[in-house]
């Protein structure tokens, strides 16, 4: 079971006039397993969920989704995937209950059984005492519970979520979170995009980054956080004075330029030998006089791995 692939994609390329959306984007999810997309704005996630979920054809490439190829056979994929985040619909003007019922009918259940589906979901969800108020007045957190339980109703075998938490605030994150871990508990295969590196490392077996339409790193979160080499050792002395000698320990300790504020006091380097590195840094430190204030190792972010595979930080994308 989990060696079967559940969404796969080979070579996809896809052009809006002289903009390369996608320019030949390969991934490969194993059943049951989350995929984290990851990438900024504009780098080519949307237009990949698009063509899994067979809403936009690639110019080349190939895509099978649970078995089935999304050019060739998109009603199997269609009935095989759920869709939630950005286009998926909440109707306002209804209650839980009547979204959720509304959607069972539109594939085909009974009236009983579409009854019985929709009043499972909003438990699942914790949406029972919200069920009969129009979605209009739920919160953020609530509305997004409702579009992700929509996406459940017909049971789907891949489940895809397209910025899942975009807008919602951290308790509404943690919230939809929990909520992605039950569904991935019960051996759902999901296909995550997300602009946010924590949610990726947080959620996905697998993470993927693209960039203006490529792939330009996978592998778990530690793999890619590895990738940068080491961690990151900091610290803050008492006074300027002591900036220049401690970056002189921590250049000989350290593979590569420490980086040196002197206005904080603060000083950093990437180190290999963790725990040792700081226990040696603190020796030669002190033997100097070096009034050492904080200390600190910290394994470096996928915020980080991002900047040194791309050059440019994440949030970039937004401000073209
Ligand atoms: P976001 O986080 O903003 O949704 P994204 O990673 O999902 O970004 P896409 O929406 O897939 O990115 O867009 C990839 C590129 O293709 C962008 O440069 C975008 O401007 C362009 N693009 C997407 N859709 C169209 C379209 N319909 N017509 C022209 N260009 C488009």
């Amino acid at each position: 079971m989990a060696s079967e692939v559940a969404v796969s994609a080979k070579a996809l390329v896809k052009t809006y006039g002289s903009t390369r959306a996608l320019d030949g984007v390969d991934l490969e999810i194993p059943s049951g397993q989350v995929l984290g997309l990851l990438g900024p704005n504009g780098a080519g996630k949307t237009t990949t969920v698009r063509i899994l979920t067979t809403l936009l054809q690639p110019d080349s490439g190939e895509a099978m989704v649970a078995g089935h190829n999304v050019l060739a056979d998109p009603d199997a994929v269609r009935r095989s995937i759920g869709l939630s985040g950005q286009y998926a619909a909440v109707d306002e003007n209804l209650t839980g209950f009547e979204n959720l019922y509304m959607v069972a009918r539109l594939y085909g259940k009974k009236k009983p059984a579409a009854r019985e589906r929709a009043r499972e979901l909003l438990s699942r969800f914790r949406l029972e005492e919200a069920a009969d108020r129009p979605a209009k007045g739920y919160s953020g957190g609530m509305r997004r519970r409702l579009d992700l339980a929509g996406a459940l109703v017909a049971e789907p075998i891949v489940v895809i979520l397209d910025e899942p938490t975009t807008g919602l605030d951290p308790g509404g994150r943690m919230d939809a979170w929990q909520v992605i871990r039950e569904l991935v508990a019960d051996g759902t295969t999901v296909l995550l995009t997300t602009q946010y590196l924590e949610e990726a490392d947080q959620l996905a077996d697998t993470i993927v980054v693209i960039d203006k339409g490529k792939v330009i790193a996978r592998g778990t979160a530690d793999e890619l956080k590895g990738q940068i080499g080491g961690e990151r050792l900091e610290l803050v002395v008492s006074s300027p004075d002591e900036v220049a000698p401690t970056a002189k320990v921590l250049l000989e300790i350290g593979s590569g330029e420490p980086t040196v504020d002197t206005h904080t006091r603060k000083v950093d380097v990437l180190v290999e030998g963790g725990t040792k590195a700081l226990i040696e840094a603190l020796r030669r430190l002190d033997a100097l006089g070096v009034n050492v204030l904080d200390i600190g190792l910290h394994r470096p972010t996928l915020d980080d791995v991002f900047l040194s595979l791309t050059g440019h930080a994440t949030d970039e994308g937004e401000k073209k």
